[in-house]
């Protein structure tokens, strides 16, 4: 008989966005005052720049001509150079160094983030923000990491609360050494981006504990502040302590198209393994690589053009990102993230829970978002809003969600 994966077994359903999803369906089934507007998808709307069309249509041409097909890339291709030069560049820009032969390009960033514990054994402790991006506590689970679900939390997991108290960054554990740690900055779902001193001090205990932190910066092109570090490797000492996991998905709009890398340096070593040997190994085993097109199409949102292209649809985004936050700040809430992510973080009025409040929205305003509770406990008494949407329905859900908090 096949045994199926215990772990799997103590899952619990994907409740967040399935629950959003019934919701929203019953109450439209009722006949909606308004039509709705969404703000709680954490997906792309604007489409993608022409610069990197262009070189689609182009890669596509090479593809249907003999001379220039492409099959397979070679079996140790981690991606073409075309592209690996092209991410070294743009570390360059923050002063970053990095070989070619340390950037893993996939087909996204949660990919990555979900099997990178491959490399990992089961008996790792592994320590998480709370509220968090739930891929990262689900594929531990499956990877035997969490222990058992008590219906809140799991068991073996380090919660570590994000709050308005620590300015929604995770402080270092107490106690229980973690020994894997993730860190999303700038931060799905709270908007808060770390700074170079807050990063350090993660750098500092990763080292001094050989832990390994995986930094998730997959909204780092959102960053609008000076002093917030785009890269886990502008801070001292990353690179015998950190993975670095990136993606074009929120960057230039690739969510449909798959494109991401992963930063594994060689200085990171672990019971003498060196990390990016293990990871390349893996690889080598169970993936063959991202199309050519799409690599192309990577390569060209890098480019002078494309930069200038894929930083207005940013640039879109953020002015939503402002209108909600001066709008639900003028209607009275506390408002938070929003300035170095595509992410507002907003407390609910007068300690009412999240799942209230977001019903309350629905029903009075139209307005789809996201309860916090659903990212983990800390998140109860907060919702999330995002700001991909379109600039016109964003102004009028902030108008509609002011007149009812009126
Ligand atoms: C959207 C997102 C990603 C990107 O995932 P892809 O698989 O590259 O599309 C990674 N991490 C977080 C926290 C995200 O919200």
């Amino acid at each position: 008989m096949a045994n199926v994966n215990q772990n799997y077994l103590k899952l619990p359903g994907s409740y967040l966005f399935s629950e959003i999803g019934r919701r929203v369906r019953a109450f439209s089934q009722e006949g909606t005052p308004m039509p709705l507007i969404r703000l709680g998808i954490g997906d792309v709307t604007q489409p993608l720049a022409p610069a990197v069309v262009e070189a689609m249509v182009k890669a596509s041409k090479e593809m249907g001509d003999k001379a220039t097909f492409r099959g397979y890339c070679e079996e140790t291709c981690t991606a073409y150079d075309f592209l690996r030069f092209a991410i070294q560049d743009d570390y360059r820009r923050r002063g970053v160094e990095i070989a070619d032969d340390e950037i893993f390009v996939s087909d996204g960033a949660k990919s990555d983030c979900g099997m990178i514990g491959d490399i990992f054994s089961a008996d790792n402790v592994v320590a998480v923000c709370d509220p968090v991006y739930p891929v990262y506590v689900d594929t531990n689970a499956m990877d035997g990491r969490a222990g058992e679900y008590d219906g809140q939390r799991w068991t073996n997991l380090i919660y570590l609360p994000c709050t308005a108290e620590n300015g929604f960054i995770p402080e270092l554990p107490q106690g229980r050494v973690a020994d894997l740690i993730y860190i999303c900055s700038p931060n799905n779902p709270t908007g808060a981006a770390a700074t170079k001193e807050q990063l350090k001090m993660w750098v500092d205990y990763a080292n001094a504990h050989d832990s390994v932190l995986l930094f998730d910066s997959a909204y780092e092109a959102f960053i609008s502040e000076p002093g917030v570090p785009h890269s886990i490797f502008e801070v001292e000492g990353a690179r015998t302590c950190a993975i670095e996991f990136r993606s074009f998905s929120k960057t230039a709009g690739f969510t449909g198209n798959r494109c991401a890398y992963t930063v594994i340096p060689k200085d990171l070593v672990r019971g003498g393994a060196s990390l990016n040997a293990l990871w390349n190994r893996r690889r080598g085993s169970k993936f063959n690589g991202v199309p050519y097109v799409i690599q192309r199409a990577a390569e060209a949102s890098l480019s002078p053009e494309g930069r200038v292209q894929t930083q207005k649809t940013i640039a879109y985004y953020l002015n939503n990102a402002k209108v909600i936050r001066q709008g639900l700040s003028q209607a009275g809430l506390a408002v938070y993230g929003g300035v170095n992510a595509p992410y507002i973080w907003a407390q609910t009025p007068n300690g009412m829970g999240s799942w209230e409040f977001f019903d309350l929205l629905l029903k009075k305003a139209c307005v789809v978002t996201t309860p916090g509770a659903g990212f983990g406990p800390s998140g109860e008494g907060y919702i999330r809003l995002t700001a991909f949407g379109d600039a016109a329905a964003t102004a009028e859900a902030v108008e509609r969600v002011k007149d009812i908090l009126k």
